[in-house]
Formats: C-alpha cells, structure tokens, sequence
C-alpha cells in the first residue's frame, strides 16, 4: 500500500509538473540570427578582433562602443536585452567556458543545412547545400499550420531569400516573406510606407534585417500570427566581408529590435504572458583570429551554436552554468512541444529539449524539476 501510495503521489508530481510545464504558451516567436558567434553572446567583443585594424576600421570608437575589462561587462555593453533582460528572465545555453554545449549536427555548418536541422530535425547530406532548391522535408511551422489549433497563424519573414526554399513554401503553404518581398497589403498605411522603402533598394540576397523587422512587426499588429520565425542575415554578410566592426553593430542592433519586439509582446494583451521567444542561430564560426570570417566543415568552432529562450513557461536561470550537451535538430521537437504538440501529419523527428518547470506561487512549490538537458543523441 505505502509503495502504491508513494508510486501515486510520484504520478500526480509528474503530471503537474508536465501540466504546468508548457501551459502558458499559447504563442511562439522563433528569432534566428545567422552566423552569429557563441563567443559574442557569452563574453562580448572578442578582445583578439576589436582592436584589429585589419577587420576593425575605428579601432579607438570601436572600443569605445563594446570594451571594458570583464566578459561580463563587455557582453552586456553589446547585448543589453539579452545580458539585461533574458538573463534575469529566461535561459541562455551555449556557454562553453562554462562546459555548456549547443552544437550543430549536419557536416557542413552553413546555413541552409543549418535552417534544415532547425525547423525539421533532419541533418542529411545535401548535393548542393546552399542553393535554392525545395527541401523534402516537412518542417515544424508547416506541422503546426496543419494542425488544427495553429492552421492560418503561421507567418514567416527573413531577410536571406533562400528560405521559400528552405521551408518549402509552395508545398507547405506557408506565407514567407523573404529578401526584398512587398508585403503587398494595402489595408493599412504602414506596410505601404515599407514596400516604398524596399522598392528603392538595390535586390540583393539579403535584405537589410531592418526592413525584416519592420515588415514582420506590422504584420504581427495587424494578423496577430500565433507562431513566427524572424530570421535576421546581415551578421553573415558582415562576418564574410571581414568587418568585424560592422558585425557587432549589427548584433547590437538587433538585440534592440528583438527588445522591441519583446516589449511590444508583452503590452499586447493578445499575446502578454502567453508568448515565448526562442531565439538561435544557423551556424557558428571560424574561432581562431584568422577564420573567424568563415564557417563550415574546414573552419573549426563552425558547429558551436548558441539558444536563448524566455517565456511564461520557462524557468528563469539566465546563463545555464551546468555542464550538458543539447543539439540544433532537438529545435524542431522543441518548437511543437512548447506549444502543447498539437497533433498533425508529419511530426518532426528529435527528442524534444526538456525545460524545467516554472515554479508555482508561493504555497504550491513543487519539487524542482531536473534541469533541461536531454540526454545526447
Ligand atoms: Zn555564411
């Protein structure tokens, strides 16, 4: 009886602690940032590179701007949303000074690949890894647009003009804003305002991850999308024509706009409290002084990614200081599991990456959950 009992309490734990693990996402916002390295977000301006005439072309403004004596200033100097805010409210991995592992799992470390593994769990071998052809694959944001809950409330904007490709859109249906697309809604003055910029700028690859921004944030106000992926790209650009200067003031930019959008969330009542942000990158970097410029199989650190989440779900940690291990295809698992997994065809493959639970109030504390590495695989 006592072994019933206590096999039953343990049941009741177990299931309170899954109901309340992931029941306050109603609303997901999955932000990418290409090629951004996890040694920025961990400890700033990389004091090998920032004084680099050759990559730098201010150094003393440079300094200026992103120096000071410890990681721990400097990488808040850089990023004061994610040192500011993420790190008292959400959970960053990825600090491997502190043995804190993401990596990527494909064998190339570019970006196409890397988006792969992102939204559908797979890191097979590619002919042509880079270019614009349909990918087989069914991704998560397509699952979700099948299922019932989020059918119509999936929306993507990119800078990189690959993505239609990548996530298939003219088999899965999803509505992919990328490079210099017009958002083509006449319904209200703002879009109109941005498609004017946009068709003043000369086509490129990549468009400027400002106008990414400001066309996905007027469609958010206006469609209030349940599920987004943001996918910025100038931090790539910047990397490979070798200014690292440029490079950080992208980042530093950006941790702006993603601060924005986060505000933005959370004074709307439609998605306040019941939207989490799951933030990532493609791939990493070169981490020697020479080859930080590239990435890919033959420049090594390339496979060395980073994760940042922050929600009403997730516990807040900040840095996670444990050693552990997570991987780039478990983002797929993980994306449909912090949204309840509603069923639909073609459910991405992966072990999903387990977040400690969120305490209750005060008077209904639960034991703590393990903390949120799943076992490798
Ligand atoms: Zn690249």
């Amino acid at each position: 009886m006592k072994h019933f009992l206590t096999s039953l309490a343990a049941l009741l734990l177990f299931y309170s602690v899954e109901a309340q693990g992931h029941a306050r996402t109603k609303h997901l916002f999955v932000i990418t940032i290409d090629g951004f390295r996890w040694q920025e977000v961990f400890t700033g301006a990389d004091p090998s590179l920032v004084a680099n005439e050759e990559y730098v072309r201010d150094t003393a403004l440079m300094r200026s701007l992103y120096w000071d004596s410890t990681a721990g200033l400097r990488r808040k100097k850089l990023l004061p949303f994610f040192w500011g805010t993420i790190a008292v409210q959400g959970r960053l991995y990825g600090n491997r000074l502190l043995g804190n592992k993401v990596n990527v799992r494909n064998w190339y470390k570019i970006s196409y690949p890397g988006y792969n593994e992102i939204f559908t769990g797979h890191t097979d071998a590619f002919s042509s890894p880079n270019l614009p052809v349909n990918n087989k694959h069914v991704n998560v944001l397509e699952y979700l647009n099948r299922s019932e809950e989020y059918k119509g409330k999936v929306a993507v904007f990119t800078s990189w003009n690959v993505f239609p490709y990548i996530l298939n859109e003219s088999r899965s249906g999803l509505p992919v804003n990328s490079g210099y697309e017009r958002l083509n809604e006449d319904q209200y003055p703002e879009a109109g305002l941005i498609d004017s910029v946009q068709n003043t700028m000369r086509p490129g690859k990549t468009r400027h991850d400002m106008l990414t921004y400001l066309t996905a944030r007027e469609y958010i106000r206006e469609h209030h999308p349940s599920v987004l992926f943001l996918g910025f790209g100038e931090t790539d650009e910047c990397a490979h024509s070798g200014r690292y200067d440029l490079y950080l003031q992208q980042a530093s930019d950006l941790d702006r706009m993603i601060s924005d959008l986060w505000y933005y969330v959370q004074t709307d009542p439609y998605y306040k409290d019941s939207t989490t942000f799951l933030i990532t990158t493609d791939h990493g970097r070169g981490w020697k002084t020479n080859k930080w410029t590239t990435h890919g199989f033959w420049a090594e650190g390339s496979g060395d990614i980073w994760m940042a989440v922050l929600g009403p779900d997730i516990r807040p940690e900040g840095e996670l200081r444990a050693k552990g291990q997570v991987y780039q295809k478990q983002i797929a698992a993980t994306i449909a599991t912090l949204l309840g997994d509603p069923p639909a065809p073609g459910h991405p493959p992966g072990k999903a990456i387990g977040f400690p639970a969120r305490p209750r109030p005060a008077g209904l504390a639960l034991t703590p959950a393990p903390d949120g590495f799943s076992a490798a695989r």
